[in-house]
């Protein structure tokens, strides 16, 4: 049995805006928190999409999970070099456990994985990808 802790705080963020912060550390493959939120289908899950929501989190081909609702995970930000990943648990809860090893007050990241999301990132990499495209 793990025990989900909720040890999260929602501020400033040198990558976007607000973002989510770990108020302790974790090891490698800890469990953080689990994903709670509406779930829904692929097509309900593109009309969100195109009406601008951006907390929905992919479980399965035809199973998401709509975040918008939830108080810390919205903050949620994308990094290349992300210290988040996303799973499902024993029970088939999404969970967002730490990917790397993280230190108390560490903002928490993870790869949001769809294409466009790599033209916005302000990572060195992305960044550096971007200028060579627009040159
Ligand atoms: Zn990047």
């Amino acid at each position: 049995m793990f025990m989900t802790t909720n040890n999260l705080l929602v501020k400033d963020s040198s990558v976007h805006g607000l973002g989510l912060f770990s108020s302790i550390n974790y090891n490698e493959g800890q469990i953080i928190t689990t994903i709670n939120g509406e779930l829904i289908d692929a097509d309900e899950c593109v009309r969100r999409e195109d009406d601008g929501n951006v907390y929905i989190f992919y479980k399965d081909e035809n199973e998401y999970i709509d975040a918008s609702n939830h108080a810390q995970l919205k903050y949620l930000n994308h990094s290349c070099n992300y210290n988040c990943d996303i799973d499902e648990d024993e029970n088939g809860n999404l969970i967002l456990f730490a990917a790397s090893e993280i230190k108390s007050g560490e903002e928490l990241t993870i790869d949001y994985g769809y294409e466009e999301i790599y033209q916005y990132c302000t990572c060195s990499d992305c960044g550096n990808k971007n200028e060579s495209i627009s040159n």
